[in-house]
């Protein structure tokens, strides 16, 4: 379970996140949405202390991100230790960011050989598994540069799958992609969210979060307004703000 706890972010003067509480259940869906500036994106990269929280914290299974508790105080990780806890969340961006210099499965395999240990043998047998899995069997040896955006994010997936995170995090997944391309990224998510993966998604597809989530979030001004189902949220919220915002995009 993600426990997400009194996470505070500012920068310079202005508070990005305020006091943000969120528990995430194994195998949950939970779905972010919310205005542009809500701090959306940087809940997440929070959760994987690619961000790291003025006050508050972040604990998987108990174990905190970033940080290791000496009595009652907190200390910030080294990069090393840090790269290792960080392995349990798995991220997947907008913009894809593969290596543009390696090929499909050199992307995959890099982390776990570098993080977890992983030989050589094992890791691209793991990634041939994980590409199976992504429908891209047939593109392990290509560059990123000779795939289509909707093949690129799928790789992404896999590279994530790749450490065995305990929850995996997609920060608005298909608002690069061509539209015809959409479809292929949310069903290989749909895969996961049916097989019981943890997942936490950012998204503007509201069509999507209502298919597929547990539980939806919505976010403005650093803050979590209201968290609900969807069936409930998205059809009688308490909040004003969300039924305002609701009745924008849907
Ligand atoms: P969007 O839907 O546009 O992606 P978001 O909900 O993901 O929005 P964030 O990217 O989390 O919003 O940003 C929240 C606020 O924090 C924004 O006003 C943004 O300008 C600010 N912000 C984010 N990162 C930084 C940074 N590194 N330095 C300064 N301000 C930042
Ligand atoms: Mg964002």
């Amino acid at each position: 379970r993600v426990e997400i706890r009194h996470v505070s972010k500012h920068f310079d003067t202005f508070h990005a996140l305020g006091n943000v509480s969120l528990t995430i259940e194994p195998g949950e869906v939970t779905a972010i949405i919310g205005p542009s500036g809500a701090g959306k994106s940087t809940l997440l990269r929070t959760i994987n202390h690619l961000e790291r929280a003025d006050e508050g914290y972040v604990a998987i299974d108990g174990e905190l991100i970033g940080y290791e508790r000496r009595g009652n105080l907190l200390y910030e990780l080294k990069d090393r230790a840090i790269r290792q806890r960080r392995a349990s969340v798995g991220m997947v961006f907008q913009n894809f960011n593969l290596f543009p210099h390696l090929t499909v499965v050199e992307n995959i395999i890099e982390a776990p050989m570098a993080v977890q240990g992983l030989g050589r043998l094992e890791a691209v047998s793991l990634a041939l598994d994980l590409l199976a899995r992504v429908g891209l069997s047939d593109k392990a040896g290509a560059y990123p540069r000779h795939l289509s955006g909707g093949q690129q994010q799928r790789v992404a997936i896999a590279r994530a799958l790749a450490l065995k995170p305990k929850v995996l995090l997609f920060d608005e997944p298909t608002s690069a992609l061509d539209p015809e391309l959409v479809g292929e990224v949310l069903d290989v998510i749909k895969e996961l969210a049916t097989s019981g993966t943890t997942l936490v998604i950012v998204t503007h597809e509201i069509g999507f979060a209502r298919e597929v989530a547990d539980k939806v979030v919505f976010m403005e001004g650093g803050k979590v307004v209201e968290v609900g189902p969807p069936a409930r949220l998205f059809t009688e919220a308490t909040h004003a703000r969300t039924r305002e915002f609701l009745a924008k995009v849907l």
